[in-house]
């Protein structure tokens, strides 16, 4: 069935506490839970989610309950009322379930030996009978009984003894929040001192032999909690903070309280294993779920439609976590570069939602882009709004007024309206409206006078046909014709469908800047000549914008050269220009040069109305960076030998930056060149930055096969590194051939398909390999749809996550649509199909 937010009514019970008692055991844990229960309203049922539990025995006040006094089905323990006391009472359950045949990762299940959970939206009624809802909060009391070491579960630890172990959290939580693991495990410590005294001890877990690459998680716990202490006033609220990483996890990580659980990928790293941006990676979430403590923790959200209250909150609050710790104009365009990769592609198809939905089959499949990455947009947007003095004065208003409580994106908003005096109905659009704003721009000059006249329209998305105007920040900076800034950036709100704003007493017609900084998810549209935007990439104060210039007039060569035309002139001047300005950041001029990858050149030529040729993408890109190579060789050859990094590897943000740069510019040399640097960098890489990236080159060229063979043998004990072997080739391999290539790889004994890492290492990395997943003969199609169609009975959730790869098809030509429209339809027609993935299907169809 489908669930509604208008169909929200609040639990008729009070749950006042939750006691559980695991007795581990493999094939048959069995889970006692004592449940303190006080009725709300007068004559309601008491309805327990729980699935794919073996009910053992319940009680009332220590009556044992006979079937007669409740209804059992598949999704639910429903109580009737004439068997529930009309004041107080104790229900007692037991249930068994078997966490080693778990391999959907939901609930309680195993991974090597460990038990672990992932609760998160709907787990915990795999785990016990329990109102599974967020809104429902209470005190956990829990008792672990099993014969390994390490027991763990959240808040502080209590009494405890070989094989059992006791924890007590004090802060009352909803279920999702809840963690247990119990393992083999080896801790990396450190103690965190709070502002207020408070001595923390830190922990992260691992399985014995990972160890050794533990110190940099544990450095970013600290850094995270310190800033979170400086820029939101937000302490840390238990003695001990655990981290455990895992390697069968579906997503990154979970911010269960005191107990975070990672993906062991964005906990384990050493230079020799971990990429610069693995570490950046690593830090990063690392920081979101510490985060999650005070923003969807302590304040959780009512719903699960109120999600991105927490995770669009909780993005903004990593992202400019790391824009702190490095470079932040780089980070912002990262940042951006990703939301339009992910979610303006998403918002421009058949999967387009708002960032709060008003419907879903299963929450899972609305961990998106959209709830995440365009929530932390409109966060971003009402600071703009309000300034950095008002976002904070919101804030400490959002945590003093809802602290303990399950929240929604009206609360949100009016602690916004109540500190600032502003009313914010209009812009409440962003969450509730799905689509991308267009926004579209001409200019006059006259009599010193310079006008901007903006228009802005959302194009329809499914079950949205009208569109309302947004109230939008539109941040603007003027420069003169010699390069000079002549008006610094002011925002300029725009709350109607058109609307111009006028810039006087100029004595010449300016170069505007405009959506400096990225000030609101919007498709800016606007004439201009390639020479403005080099212009504007070598003197824009502003830089996103410049970066943001010399994006565009890449795209607009690409796209130019897709359609048959040369590469011109004014592109390659101006990289010339960026290859040659050692003054600028080495990692600001790494993100200028890197290319737009295919997938950002189909969706333009998209928008611009025809249907991308995929072959001829990847023909434009070889040959711009063909044309890159000849245009300045040499320069990029001093280029690469000048970033070198003297000593050994550290992964911070300076370094980092240089192998970026060195990087970008091996990528354009390995090309036609010949191949020598890059076996060399491969050669005698001391850290996997090197390595990996001397290898994707490789790849590229073709002229990868020794090497693989010589990573392989190297590499064959570190999952981790493994998922980058198959990743790489999947992602990279030539694409006449990725079919072929993939086919391989999925019959390679080194492919676990149901580690949710590998499957999305060498299926995810085929998607992304643009020209070779959409070959016209539909080959890539189908091998794709076949592995979601073999794993979905295993773990639909990660199944139902990637058919996202099929979210374009309404882009391509008529051939390539009906043969995706096929698999798709196949895939709809699979007996015993998940409801995940059958979700999934049904819109992506439409
Ligand atoms: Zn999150």
């Amino acid at each position: 069935g489908t669930t509604y937010l208008s169909d929200y009514k609040p639990f008729p019970f009070e749950i006042r506490g939750v006691a559980l008692t695991f007795a581990l055991a493999p094939r048959a844990t069995r889970v006692r839970a004592r449940i303190e229960i006080a009725p709300r309203e007068a004559g309601a049922a008491l309805r327990l989610d729980g699935e794919e539990l073996k009910l053992i025995s319940a009680a009332i006040d220590g009556t044992p309950l006979t079937p007669a006094d409740y209804r059992l089905t598949p999704t639910d323990l429903t109580i009737h009322p004439a068997a529930l006391p009309e004041r107080p009472f104790t229900l007692e359950t037991e249930v068994e379930i078997a966490p080693e045949g778990n391999t959907a990762l939901e609930g309680l299940y195993m991974s090597n030996g460990m038990y672990c959970t992932q609760c998160e939206a709907e787990g915990f009624r795999k785990i016990t009978y329990y109102p599974d809802r967020p809104d429902v909060m209470a005190r956990f009391d829990v008792r672990i009984e099993g014969d390994l070491p390490v027991l763990l579960s959240n808040g502080n630890p209590g009494a405890a003894g070989p094989g059992w172990a006791e924890w007590h959290d004090p802060w009352p939580k909803p279920a999702y929040l809840f963690a247990l693991v119990a393992g083999d495990l080896r801790a990396t410590s450190g103690r965190f001192t709070t502002a207020s005294g408070r001595a923390v001890d830190l922990n992260i877990w691992v399985r014995p032999g990972d160890e050794d690459r533990c110190g940099f998680a544990l450095g970013a716990v600290e850094r995270s909690m310190a800033w979170d202490e400086r820029v939101y006033g937000r302490e840390y609220d238990l003695d001990v903070f655990n981290i455990v990483a895992v390697d069968d996890f579906n997503m990154g990580a979970m911010e269960n309280k005191g107990l975070n659980i990672f993906n062991s990928k964005l906990v384990l790293a050493s230079p020799a294993t971990a990429t610069d941006s693995d570490y950046e990676r690593i830090e990063a979430v690392i920081a979101h779920e510490y985060f999650h403590n005070w923003t969807g923790n302590r304040i959780t959200c009512r719903d699960w439609f109120q999600l991105c209250l927490k995770e669009g909150l909780t993005v903004f609050r990593d992202q400019s976590f790391t824009a702190d710790e490095r470079l932040g104009a780089v980070k912002r365009i990262e940042d951006v570069a990703a939301l339009r990769g992910r979610q303006f592609r998403e918002d421009a198809g058949p999967l387009a939602h708002p960032p709060r939905p008003d419907q879903y089959r299963e929450i899972n499949n609305f961990y998106t882009a959209t709830v995440y990455e365009k929530g932390a947009e409109i966060v971003g947007m009402l600071k703009r709004l309000v300034g950095p003095e008002g976002y904070r004065a919101a804030l400490d208003l959002y945590f003093a007024r809802h602290d303990g409580q399950a929240c929604t994106i009206e609360d949100w908003i009016k602690v916004f309206e109540d500190s600032s005096g502003r009313d914010l109905s209009q812009f409440k659009r962003w969450y509730t409206e799905a689509g991308t704003p267009r926004l579209r721009v001409a200019e006059r000059f006259e009599n010193g006078t310079y006008w901007l006249d903006f228009e802005q329209e959302t194009p329809p998305t499914p079950g949205q046909p009208e569109k309302a105007p947004r109230h939008i920040p539109i941040a603007v900076g003027l420069l003169g014709q010699n390069g000079d800034e002549i008006m610094p950036t002011r925002v300029l709100e725009m709350t109607e469908r058109r609307q111009s704003f006028a810039f006087e007493g100029l004595g010449a017609r300016p170069v505007p800047s405009i959506l400096r900084d990225f000030s609101a998810p919007v498709g800016l549209e606007r004439a201009t000549s390639p020479a403005e935007q080099a212009f504007l990439l070598a003197h824009d104060t502003d830089p996103f914008n410049r970066w943001e210039a010399g994006r565009g007039l890449a795209r607009d060569t690409l796209v130019a050269m897709a359609g048959g035309a040369a590469a011109g002139a004014d592109y390659l001047d101006a990289m010339g220009r960026l290859i040659g300005d050692a003054g600028a950041d080495p990692a600001f001029r790494a993100a200028c040069l890197r290319l737009p990858g295919e997938d950002e050149i189909a969706a333009e030529i998209a928008r611009r109305g025809a249907a991308p040729d995929p072959q001829a993408i990847h023909a434009a890109r070889e040959g711009l960076l063909a044309a890159l190579l000849r245009a300045h060789g040499a320069a990029l050859g001093a280029l690469y030998e000048a970033m070198a990094v003297p000593g050994p590897y550290t992964p911070e943000a300076g370094p980092a930056g240089r192998r970026a740069l060195r990087h970008a510019a091996l990528a354009i040399l390995t090309r036609a060149e010949g191949t020598a640097r890059a076996e060399a960098l491969f050669q005698s890489a001391d850290n996997m930055t090197d390595e990996i990236g001397a290898l994707n080159l490789l790849i590229g060229a073709g002229a990868a096969q020794r090497p693989l063979a010589a990573f392989r043998a190297r590499w064959k004990d570190v999952r981790l590194v493994m998922d980058k072997w198959f990743l790489a080739q999947s992602a990279l391999c030539p694409p006449e051939t990725a079919a072929e290539t993939v086919a391989a790889l999925g019959a390679d004994p080194a492919f676990e398909w149901k580690n949710p890492n590998r499957f999305r290492a060498l299926l995810g990395g085929f998607a992304a390999n643009h020209a070779g997943f959409h070959r016209a003969d539909g080959a890539g199609y189908r091998f794709y749809a076949d592995w979601l169609i073999r794993l979905d009975p295993v773990n639909p959730q990660t199944a139902a996550r990637m058919s996202t790869a099929f979210e374009t098809w309404a882009r391509y030509d008529a051939g390539r649509q009906a043969k995706i429209r096929a698999e798709l339809a196949r895939i709809a027609a699979t007996p015993g199909l998940s409801r995940d993935l059958g979700e999934m299907t049904a819109r992506l169809l439409g």
